[in-house]
């Protein structure tokens, strides 16, 4: 059992609002963590006077550091949150420029995938409080929009939604379709325990690993990720699951037996592998 890699799909690492990217990678290691997927984290957790492109650059900064100083192996997923559409429009910025400029952004992320330095887009999607009809409009564009992006580099995608039940994931993935995007290249970040393939329309749910939705899953199959949506923010420390959740919650599952070897192996390495199309083994 000590040879299983274990991976969180989706984990922040933040040296400005929390502990950084060393002292995080450490705390997933010692609990038996071997691989950490790190999305960039919004522009105004960084500063005012960032950009989009400088919050890219600073989480593949991260994403080096963990892999030149610790065990673990780290990938950077880098895009232009939701919200920060959101911020824009607040910002006075008109419907169309802001738009242009979220799809500036996802340009870029294209570009640092394409130049080897991250491995997919995200988190972009919608956001999870309620907008106008105008702005849900631009963010259902935006998620096109990333979605052919993404196809043309062939990468994988990971989106942040409202809470998404059946009918959300049939929308996202008839959307792929339109894209040309393969349905299990788009990534349900923070998802519920939606592993029937009738439920989730063959993307890839990234569970979010409490005890509760995590057993729920395995009792449907083994076709999913882990998550912790770790957010490394000393102000929101009870907000989301602690850095050593995924491998702790995978190793007290398959000690007692709910998570068989072959899952913990599907879960953490074989989707991994076969969504990013990276070698982690
Ligand atoms: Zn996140």
């Amino acid at each position: 059992m000590e040879n299983i890699i274990i991976t969180d799909n989706h984990i922040h690492v933040d040296p400005i609002n929390g502990e950084g990217p060393l002292e995080v990678a450490k705390k997933f290691r010692r609990a038996g963590g071997n691989v950490m997927i790190i999305p960039n984290k919004p522009t105004w957790t960084v500063g005012k006077s960032c950009s989009f492109k400088d919050a890219m650059e600073l989480v593949i900064k991260y994403v080096n550091e963990i892999n030149e100083n610790t065990d673990v192996r780290a990938f950077a997923v880098v895009g232009a949150h939701p919200a920060e559409l959101s911020r824009l429009i607040k910002e006075g910025i008109k419907l169309k420029k802001a738009e242009q400029m979220m799809k500036d952004a996802f340009k870029t992320a294209q570009m640092l995938i394409t130049e080897g330095k991250a491995i997919g887009i995200g988190e972009i999607g919608r956001p999870h409080y309620e907008v106008s009809p105008e702005e849900l409009q631009i963010h259902n564009n935006l998620i096109l929009y990333a979605m052919e992006l993404a196809a043309d580099a062939d990468c994988a995608i990971q989106l942040h939604t409202e809470s998404a039940a059946e009918e959300q994931f049939l929308e996202f993935a008839e959307i792929a379709d339109k894209a040309g995007l393969a349905r299990y290249k788009v990534i349900k970040h923070f998802s519920g325990p939606l592993v029937n393939k009738e439920e989730n329309h063959s993307l890839t749910p990234s569970l979010i690993a409490t005890r509760d939705v995590v057993t729920k899953g395995l009792k449907k199959g083994n076709g999913f990720l882990m998550e912790t949506d770790y957010l490394d923010m000393k102000s929101r420390p009870g907000a989301v699951l602690g850095p050593k959740t995924v491998p702790r919650r995978t190793n007290e599952l398959l000690r007692n037996e709910t998570m068989t070897e072959d899952d913990a192996y599907k879960i953490h390495v074989e989707t991994v592998k076969k969504v990013y199309g990276i070698d982690i083994d």
